[in-house]
């Protein structure tokens, strides 16, 4: 996927996030859909016109029980070629970041707010993320994970409904209603801006930590 580095002004573009139904992420671990009846009700989507352009739908994946979620922003040119999520530049980043706090690709799941990539990796427009956001509420449902990791300014700002960056919010676990949710930099941001790199492994490190402080089904201290 291909962020832009995070930046002062809401991600999401001239119209506000107000007007795209915030509610559509529903925080709560009420059960719903399974993965895979999303998965089929996604398959051959047309709601918005990303799909006129894009080669597969980038569901995500691999760990369907994952504790950890990451969101990313849309799926980049090698996502929209292979189908699957992070696999270019970025992906291999974050996978080596994964790796070195003890941690592996298959230890989450990683899906973007919007599931076509955007020609040309502009930022997805209001009324696309308003079509395909109830796609990731339900993949969150589903999984129902212990923690959602925002990459970047866009997914943090669609998931955290602020208009505040990354960089402000990184750094420390937010509670949103029934999950933790940990902001970071977007692996394509560190790039360009070296010392984000080190931003996005303490925050990977945070993570890591975290997880051990609370093992699943374990009591928290
Ligand atoms: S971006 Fe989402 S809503 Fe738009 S066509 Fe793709 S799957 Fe459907």
């Amino acid at each position: 996927m291909a962020a832009s580095p995070a930046s002062p002004k809401n991600a999401l573009g001239r119209k506000r996030m107000s007007n795209v139904e915030y509610s559509k992420i529903a925080y709560s671990k009420q059960a719903g859909q399974t993965l895979d009846e999303i998965c089929e009700q996604i398959a051959d989507c047309k709601k918005c016109p990303l799909w006129e352009t894009r080669t597969n739908i980038v569901f995500g994946g691999p760990n369907p029980t994952a504790r950890i979620m990451i969101v990313g922003e849309a799926p980049g040119k090698n996502e929209d070629l292979s189908g699957q999520p992070f696999v270019g530049t970025s992906g291999k980043k974050l996978d080596a970041l994964l790796e070195e706090v003890g941690l592996s690709h298959q230890d989450v799941f990683i899906s973007n707010v919007v599931k076509c990539r955007p020609p040309s990796n502009r930022n997805p427009k209001v009324a696309e993320v308003e079509e395909c956001s109830p796609y990731l509420r339900d993949q969150i449902r589903a999984i129902k994970p212990d923690v959602i990791v925002c990459l970047g300014n866009f997914a943090t700002q669609f998931v955290m409904h602020t208009d505040k960056g990354v960089t402000e919010l990184r750094g420390k676990f937010y509670q949103i209603g029934a999950f933790s949710v940990l902001p970071t930099m977007h692996p394509a941001s560190t790039i360009y801006r070296k010392e984000w790199a080190q931003f996005l492994k303490d925050d990977l490190q945070l993570l890591a930590d975290w997880l051990k402080k609370h093992p699943r089904g374990g009591s928290c201290d």
